[in-house]
């Protein structure tokens, strides 16, 4: 039997344990894909401390952002190659029947199966992916750089799209992590003006490197006259990024939901949203048609990820970075 080395999640009170297990055989739908990078998101430590209403399915291995090449095609699988590489997001596989995934927008099916929380991720050397969910990669591109498209590139991609207009406008953006920073270069083709708001000195500096005009939240709350802000993303997982948007945005502004905390409601002023117009939309990731463009944007060098790797073996303590926010750059990528 051939073995892989793999993060494994068997029980919440012990975390995540590298073992040594089967590689997996691919079923007539999937590859079997050696994993070249994983990003590591927010929602893998709340697959492990089990944080969400909606466990993940034990045991898991975590991870939902890999790029990795092909070394073995299930009987039904056509359109890949052997050698190819590819990469592997969070929407794993979906009913395929239902209204959004007739129409485009998987990422919102009742019944999905997610990389790395229901379905087996890549935090791995090897995971068997469904190769209608998967994404074709040039051969020439950077496994590291292009991980984190996979859920990072695409949520702040897709998030744009939603907010964006033609009119040039402002765009207020909360949290500067993995998700933050990718969104500031993506909304520069958009808006004229984009604000970053974070508590860390070190994501401030790298969103005034990206072109950003940026402010910790309490810098931003004691300015005396502040822009009128368009739109605003709330990428980070505090309530009080989203009080603080509310009462930023103009009448008729939009708010963007993304992030998301271990807070299970929110408590919001419906007044003020009702007499001000303020509309508010949820964003989770983005369909695959959305990952596509994501990846041939990067490819053709119009933005770039902010990222470090570690070696699979060191995946306890880059979730602690993670958790503590103490991570130089905003995405952490493994490296089996
Ligand atoms: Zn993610
Ligand atoms: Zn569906």
């Amino acid at each position: 039997m051939r073995t892989m080395r793999a993060a494994v999640l068997r029980d919440f009170s012990l975390g995540i344990q590298l073992e040594d297990m089967a590689i997996p055989e691919p079923k007539p739908n999937q590859v079997l894909v050696r994993i070249l990078a994983s990003g590591i998101c927010h929602t893998d430590l709340h697959a492990i401390n089990g944080s969400w209403d909606r466990k993940p399915i034990l045991p898991l291995i975590p991870g939902h952002e890999g790029v990795g090449v092909i070394e073995a095609l299930g009987s039904k699988v056509t359109g890949f190659t052997l050698d190819q590489k590819v990469l592997i997001p969070w929407i794993g596989r979906t009913c395929r029947t239902c209204s959004f995934c007739f129409n485009g927008i998987e990422n919102y099916c009742e019944k999905q199966f997610n990389t790395g929380y229901i379905i087996p991720g890549t935090h791995a050397e090897y995971t068997a992916a469904d190769f209608r969910y998967i994404v074709p990669l040039a051969n020439d591109i950077d496994p590291i750089q292009t991980a984190p498209l996979a859920c990072a590139g695409l949520t702040a991609f897709e998030t744009i799209k939603q907010l964006r207009s033609n009119e040039n406008q402002t765009l207020l953006i909360m949290g500067v992590g993995g998700v933050g920073h990718l969104a500031i270069q993506y909304a520069k083709e958009f808006f004229t003006r984009i604000i970053a708001i974070d508590p860390s000195a070190i994501r401030i500096e790298q969103a005034k490197l990206l072109g950003a005009e940026t402010y910790s939240p309490e810098e931003w709350l004691s300015l005396n006259s502040k822009p009128l802000i368009d739109a605003a993303a709330v990428f980070a997982a505090d309530p009080r990024a989203v009080t603080d948007s509310i009462n930023a945005l103009k009448n008729g502004g939009t708010l963007a939901l993304v992030g998301l905390g271990k807070h299970k409601e929110l408590s919001l002023p419906w007044f003020e949203l009702v007499t001000r117009g303020i509309r508010i939309l949820g964003s989770h990731v983005g369909p695959i048609s959305t990952l596509k463009e994501v990846v041939e944007y990067h490819h053709l060098g119009k933005a770039k990820v902010l990222v470090e790797s570690r070696p699979l073996a060191d995946i306890h303590l880059a979730m602690a970075d993670l958790a503590a926010g103490i991570n130089n750059s905003p995405r952490l990528v493994l490296v089996p």
